[in-house]
């Protein structure tokens, strides 16, 4: 449990959802002192410790209650939500704010070549993807027979590696696509970056005051930049 006296807030260490973050922090106030290869970052001037790690572990770092806050894509956090309470894991967090980046789409594509008439067109197929919970549950909603083969990268090899017949992977132009031969078929899944607190445990009051300080300054910046 984060029982620390410093608010703890999980970002991306390096990748599309860092600078953001990381921007954002700053623009409402906290003075950071961030060292490139340094896991824990702390400011200067307000009691926030910043906890860099793949995006992958923030939801679970969160539901865990080992950081209060934290930074994360939407389609990370559901993917992870669902796999968790498949485990019986803890799976809840409250959604603060939704934010202004990290924008992308979990799109089902398919091989240019490739006979698609509809997702029935899917039935008995394998699907390569990093979200197979995701992808798991559409297919299920759908009702379509098909699998979720899961890779942890270079999704949109797997077709023409005979890995699989299809992707579903997260879309934000379409080139990745493109340039492998892909057709973007169905979206599934919208996502941008979200800002998520723990449920789990005692906040103290101090913590919680800092939050209740923070947020309207994350209005303020949301807001100015619409
Ligand atoms: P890590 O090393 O932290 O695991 P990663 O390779 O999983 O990094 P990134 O590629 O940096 O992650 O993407 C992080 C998040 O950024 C995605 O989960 C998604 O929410 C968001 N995102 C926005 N646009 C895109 C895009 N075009 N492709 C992939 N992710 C995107
Ligand atoms: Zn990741």
């Amino acid at each position: 449990m984060s029982n620390s006296k410093r608010l703890r807030i999980a970002v991306q260490k390096s990748g599309r959802l860092s600078d953001d973050s990381i921007a954002l922090l700053k623009a409402i106030g906290i003075k950071l002192n961030i060292r490139d290869r340094l896991l824990i970052a702390h400011s200067t001037n307000e009691p926030i410790d910043l906890l860099r790690v793949r995006d992958d572990d923030i939801p679970g770092l969160v539901m865990d209650g080992v950081v209060d806050l934290g930074f994360i894509g939407e389609n990370e956090l559901e993917e992870k939500s669902l796999e968790r309470k498949a485990a019986g894991k803890p799976f809840e967090y409250e959604t603060l704010r939704r934010l202004d980046y990290g924008g992308c789409r979990l799109s089902i594509a398919v091989p240019n070549e490739m006979d698609y008439d509809g997702v029935q067109s899917l039935d008995g197929k394998e699907v390569a993807t990093t979200y197979p919970y995701l992808l798991e549950r559409y297919f299920e909603e759908q009702g379509i027979n098909a699998k979720a083969v899961m890779l942890t990268g270079s999704v949109e090899v797997a077709p023409r590696a005979g890995v699989a017949d299809a992707i579903c992977d997260l879309v934000s132009t379409g080139a990745t696509l493109e340039a492998n031969g892909l057709v973007e078929k169905e979206e599934i899944f919208r996502s941008k970056a979200v800002l998520i607190k723990r449920v789990g445990g005692d906040m103290s009051d101090e913590k919680q005051a800092l939050i209740n300080r923070m947020m309207p300054r994350v209005d303020g910046v949301l807001l100015a930049k619409e």
